[in-house]
């Protein structure tokens, strides 16, 4: 069996050819550490995550980076205005080490908390990589691609007729739609920031001397030059956010391809949005919610994970807390039943299950019908522990851990949000005196409720 996955490149399902037998590379575009990673960013790492484990499930060998952006990024994601970490830190009266070291332990957090694999992962930060930038952006001058202006250096488009080719961008619809503050300098506005000057009137915790001035790299040139670095000149695979496809990706490529004369990646995957009040969930709104957010409101980052896996990468995703609080309870519900299943031993046909998941997860990482493969061989009882170690090396949920809460609590707990919902208060306390009969309680919020063990 091969693995067949959706290249944006392409725009078509391809069968995974990688650069060297049994083993695959791979990018994903890491976080700007400025604020807390919401949980829509980290539906994106989630995704990668399923990635690596489908090639790791297969027998490959996975060679990972994400990167960490730590400087460059730009508020509006344009090369005008401040950058995210340095304004970050002038607000919270911290230095722009500080702001990065912080909320990269929070990313790091989260990740273990959402059990996605990272032991092997290399995490490079932009800022430990400047010489390396600095040389590809030489290297794009001296080739005719870079050219200098009052404010920084910049990529020439117009040297790369193939530009704009992931997602076939029409230039003309990206000049219009781009909050470009007009640069007069720019040979044509939708050249990009290579390297920008400190300004005289700015005194900037990172900036960096470079052979045109003193000042700090673009956010795009930072994954071109650690992607090479880390993985060479081609790599298999690519990722990030659909919101990355049209610029950041494509300038990426643009900066590689101009310094590298070879594709910069095979393929090219991208996740699509958790959306939250009918748009995207996004930092630079200052309204999202966290990993921690769901903690507080007792939903397990494993409930999360559980929910997101309900629904294929490429499909969005609208965030409501009833459904995650409906995810939760199946995902309990699951563990118990696999509990309960594994106490007898079971008679499996594991060869022809072990295919079926291959051949699931295979096709473009499939995880909605592997969880209700699962579900189907869960409800007929044809499992056994080394089955469910298998689904779990992909799905990741932790499965045979023991956290669980007994079936007939999350009964009552299911009738009593019914009650809930038709306002019967009176059914609704019964039922919690029941459940804490139990020896669980039960914990109300605004729109969820949630068992907690007393
Ligand atoms: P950033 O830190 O903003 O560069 O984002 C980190 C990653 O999260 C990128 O791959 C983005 O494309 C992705 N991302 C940002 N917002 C969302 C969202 N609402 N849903 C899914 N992924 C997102
Ligand atoms: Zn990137």
């Amino acid at each position: 069996m091969s693995i067949k996955l959706y290249n944006t490149l392409s725009k078509g399902i391809e069968e995974i050819k990688t650069i060297r037998e049994n083993e695959v590379s791979m990018y994903h575009c890491g976080p700007t550490v400025y604020d807390y990673l919401h949980i829509g960013n980290m539906r994106t790492y989630l995704f990668s995550d399923i990635l690596r484990r489908t090639f790791e499930f297969s027998g490959y060998k996975v060679n990972q980076v994400i990167n960490i952006t730590d400087v460059g990024h730009i508020v509006d994601d344009a090369d005008e205005g401040e950058d995210k970490i340095e304004k970050s830190a002038i607000k919270n009266n911290k230095t722009a080490k500080e702001i990065a070291n912080f909320f990269i332990d929070v990313f790091f957090n989260d990740l273990k908390k959402l059990n996605i694999e990272t032991k092997k992962t290399q995490f490079p930060r932009a800022t430990d990589n400047i010489q390396e930038q600095i040389k590809m952006i030489q290297k794009l001058e001296s080739e005719g691609h870079a050219y200098k202006i009052s404010d920084g250096v910049y990529f020439d488009i117009s040297t790369f007729p193939e530009y704009g080719k992931l997602g076939n961008i029409d230039l003309k619809g990206l000049q219009a739609g781009h909050r470009v503050v007009l640069n007069e300098e720019k040979r044509t506005p939708y050249d990009f920031a290579l390297w920008k000057f400190s300004q005289a009137d700015e005194k900037r915790q990172q900036e960096w001397d470079s052979p045109w001035g003193v000042g700090f790299p673009g956010w795009h040139i930072e994954c071109s030059a650690m992607a090479q670095k880390y993985l060479g000149n081609t790599f298999d695979i690519h990722t990030g956010g659909i919101d990355h496809i049209p610029s950041h990706h494509n300038n990426e490529i643009a900066q590689s391809e101009c310094a590298n004369h070879v594709p910069l990646a095979n393929i090219w995957m991208h996740g699509a949005f958790l959306n939250w009040k009918d748009r995207k969930m996004s930092k630079s709104d200052g309204s999202f919610i966290t990993i921690s957010d769901l903690e507080k409101n007792n939903v397990s980052p494993l409930s999360y994970r559980y929910f997101i896996l309900q629904t294929r990468y490429r499909q969005p995703i609208f965030f409501e807390f009833s459904d995650i609080q409906a995810s939760q309870t199946a995902y309990y519900r699951l563990k118990n039943r696999i509990k309960d299943i594994l106490k007898n031993n079971q008679d499996v046909n594991e060869e022809n299950i072990e295919n079926k998941i291959t051949e699931i997860i295979e096709n473009d990482l499939d995880t909605p019908n592997l969880l209700a493969y699962l579900w189907e061989l869960v409800n007929t009882e044809i499992i056994n522990k080394e089955i469910i170690q298998k689904f779990d090396s992909i799905l990741g949920l932790k499965l045979l851990e023991q956290d669980i809460i007994p079936e007939g609590v999350l009964k009552l707990k299911e009738e009593r949000d019914l009650a809930r919902t038709e306002k019967n208060f009176t059914k609704s306390d019964e039922l919690r005196n029941k459940i804490q009969d139990l020896g669980y309680d039960v914990l109300d919020n605004a729109d969820m409720s949630e068992i907690v063990k007393k």
